[in-house]
């Protein structure tokens, strides 16, 4: 198998989206971008410089004007990249732009109108067709899930619970890289079912959010496809591809206004860009070349992309633009942006028998099942023959070797077989049954025996047919291909597009060439010129120089707009700042002012940065190890208890009386009859000497203090933990309390 470890960059197109109803009555005639399909151009016009000024121009892998076609741009620019996928290479495509630029509308498109479907429904036509059009020797597993980074936090859309689940975490392995932990993922068979998951995931989309449209243009979706392939090698071992391909719809690229906003407001204002403008960094240093350190980490969009950009993918970007003049500046830096991601280095390889290749398990398990499976039918079989009485062969034969028709003769055996068990168990229950000779005990035994044996035959049916159930569920998971590879429609169909094919990538190196040609021009010129006299070169070097100058106004200028827009982030970044280092010292001044010092020592000295979900968080405040010892101790007064529990519990549990008080810590106490000894005042007394004597008796009366009986009451009275209280004296007590 082919392994191209050669580098290659990341391939990048540029769509114009057409005037909309709204732009076309208010805005000047036309838009401000021109395109030159042939050479690759975008050229932009400033509406606001003077005609005088030089235009702008771009060169890209590709450009589709305003009424470029969906399929189009799907053959051209998307289809090698698909193709690249079932090969086993990771693939991305990434639609960037500012919002109702199109990038929606590129990745989905109309799913209803087959002219207008966008890459994503037509990439799932491309991988399906593929597999049904492969080789019988080749099985496929095709994989779904879908995703949003919203406010930095990563939110599983196939997830049930989408709107109240916690954020997922990203972790990392060497051999995969980034993935996103516990992520839903869909084993699809058709192009019907991964549309489902799609519509799910949108819906789940659309219902998250209050404002779709806010939401969509401040949130990123990716849509990821894995393709697994097990093909026979040359060795004569499966060996098996696993192809990644992430869609993704990217958040607007406009700059939000981050100012004059507060607390959650502000929180979110500082993160919805985050990964946008992490992206941009990641870009312009890998664009560079030079910088050693790339800031993937910055943000969650950056690390999930981060094969997709400078390592083992093969990538397409799509910068979406709109016409209208007043989006010039949008529409400069979304250029700006393209134009920087095409000097980005990949270094795509097929990624062959990767350890967790999800299909291995699955073909592991499948004949792990067949095996059992078969085992049971053939001893069944067996069984049968056994009560024919004509069986001697051995269920013990090479799996591989056995015909379909040879597996339904055993299941059609086995089927038999139980049914004559059943049979044969009926007749001989019926018999038992009317011996009129058998002991009733005897008969009884009898049959109970037999009704156990039917419970057990049944029993292994339903386990047989359970087994059968799962290995044919695991089986049609897995697409075989090859399945019309006869059809002659189909065959034609391919030649046409393979002709198809041809023709795009003609166009593909003729449009290169072009552009050779073009920047070789200006070199050759130069070469080729001889001069016949003085005045004649003072002519041509003289426009040389002009042309030469224009180029040099050009750059300026580009300096300028390129300082410009640095000054501009610059402030907006100093504002955001602002904005932040006021809420910190709010913060402050509440942790200084309201909270005792020790609490805040206690609090600092347990938190703990976690950079891999880039949060503080609380250490335990019991270490792990020490608990975990903690909890194995059990109090003395528990062994063989639930907790500990009062002796007096414990002698009911002995007693077996009184099951309600059972291992419960009820303590029972004397009630204490005597009359209330409220307090009186002396002038009470005073008016009333007929109740002098009751008062007379408290022997607390000289102090003025007056206590319930009861807590003078001698211990004696106090039967609860006293092990030689007889329960009866508990019992007479709770009655009389009753
Ligand atoms: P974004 O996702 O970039 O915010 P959308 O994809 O939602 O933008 O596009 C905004 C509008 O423009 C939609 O109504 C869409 O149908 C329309 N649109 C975008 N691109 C095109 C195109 N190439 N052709 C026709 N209509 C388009
Ligand atoms: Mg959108």
């Amino acid at each position: 198998m082919s392994k191209n470890k050669s580098s290659e960059s990341v391939k990048v197109v540029v769509r114009l989206r057409p005037l909309n109803r709204k732009e076309e009555s208010n805005g000047p005639a036309g838009g401000i971008v021109q395109m030159d399909l042939g050479l690759g151009q975008v050229i932009l016009r400033n509406p606001r410089a003077p005609a005088s000024e030089p235009q702008k121009t771009f060169t890209f892998d590709g450009v589709y004007d305003a009424n470029s076609k969906q399929r189009d741009l799907y053959d051209e620019s998307v289809r090698p990249l698909i193709d690249s996928v079932l090969a086993g290479f990771n693939g991305t495509i990434f639609a960037y732009g500012q919002t109702g630029t199109g990038k929606t509308y590129t990745m989905q498109g109309a799913w209803m109108d087959p002219e207008k479907r966008g890459v994503i429904p037509n990439a799932f036509d491309h991988i399906f067709t593929h597999i049904s059009r492969s080789q019988s020797d080749r099985q496929y597993l095709v994989r779904a899930s879908y995703l949003e980074i919203y406010r930095e936090e990563v939110r599983d859309l196939l997830d049930p619970n989408h709107g109240t689940a916690r954020a997922l975490e990203l972790r990392e392995r060497p051999e995969t890289g980034v993935y996103v932990q516990d992520l839903t993922s869909c084993v699809c068979k058709s192009i019907k079912e991964i549309e489902e998951v799609m519509n799910v995931g949108n819906q789940a989309r659309a219902v998250g959010a209050t404002d779709m449209n806010e939401h969509s243009s401040r949130s990123h979706a990716l849509f990821l496809i894995t393709v697994e392939c097990s093909q026979p090698g040359p060795d004569g071992r499966k060996h098996i591809r696993v192809g990644r391909l992430n869609l993704v719809d990217l958040a607007g690229s406009e700059r939000q206004a981050k100012t004059g906003v507060q607390g959650e407001r502000l929180k979110e204002a500082a993160k919805i860009n985050l990964s946008l403008s992490a992206l941009g960094n990641v870009i312009s240093a890998l664009a560079d070349g030079r910088s050693s350190h790339v800031p993937y980490r910055d943000s969650k969009l950056t690390r999930l992309l981060q094969d997709s950009l400078g390592g083992n993918a093969k990538t397409v970007m799509v910068a979406t633009l709109g016409p209208a003049p007043q989006h010039y500046d949008e529409t400069l830096t979304t250029l700006r942006y393209a134009n920087r991601a095409k000097n980005i280095q990949n270094q795509p390889r097929v990624n062959e028998d990767p350890k967790d290749a999800l299909l291995r398990e699955f073909q592991n398990e499948i004949a792990r099942l067949r095996a059992q499976l078969n085992h049971r039918k053939w001893r069944s079989k067996q069984k049968k023959e056994q009560v024919e009485g004509d069986g001697d062969e051995s269920w013990e034969r090479d799996g591989d070797e056995e015909t379909e028709d040879e597996d339904l003769e055993v299941e059609k055996d086995a089927e038999d077989y139980v049914k004559l068990e059943e049979q044969r168990l009926e007749r001989e229950t019926e018999a038992i049954r009317g011996d009129q000779f058998m002991l009733a005990e005897e008969k009884q035994r009898l049959l109970g025996e037999k009704e156990r044996m039917m419970g057990d035959l049944r029993k292994e049916q339903e386990a047989t047919e359970q087994l059968t159930a799962k290995y044919k569920a695991m089986e049609s998971k897995l697409l075989v291909g090859g399945k019309n590879i006869m059809d002659h429609t189909n065959e034609q169909q391919k030649m046409l597009e393979m002709k198809q094919q041809e023709i795009t990538e003609q166009t593909r190196r003729e449009r290169e060439m072009h552009q050779q040609m073009l920047a070789q021009d200006e070199e050759t010129l130069e070469l080729r010129e001889t001069f016949t006299s003085l005045q004649q070169e003072v002519e041509a070097k003289t426009k040389k120089l002009k042309k030469l100058y224009a180029k040099l106004q050009c750059i300026k200028a580009e300096i300028q707009d390129v300082n410009d827009e640095h000054v501009r982030s610059r402030q907006e970044l100093e504002q955001t700042q602002n904005e932040l280092t006021r809420e910190l010292k709010f913060k402050y001044l509440i942790i200084e002012n309201f909270i005792p010092p020790e609490e805040k020592n206690k609090i600092m000295n347990r938190l703990t940065f976690d950079t891999e979900e880039d949060q503080w968080k609380f250490q335990p405040l019991v270490p792990a190890e020490s608990k975990s010892s903690q909890m194995k101790k059990r109090p003395s007064s528990a062994v063989g208890y639930k907790r500990p529990i009062t002796q007096y519990a414990r002698v009911a549990i002995a007693m077996g009386a009184l099951s309600r008080y059972r291992a419960e810590n009820i303590m029972f106490l004397e009630l204490d009859m005597t009359p209330p000894n409220a307090a009186s005042l002396d002038r009470w007394t005073e008016a009333e000497p007929n109740q002098s004597s009751s008062v007379d008796s408290s022997p607390t009366k000289d102090r003025g203090v007056h206590k319930s009986r009861s807590w003078c009451q001698n211990p004696k009275s106090i039967p609860s933990s006293s092990s030689n209280v007889s329960l009866s004296a508990c019992h007479t007590a709770a009655a009389a309390a009753q």
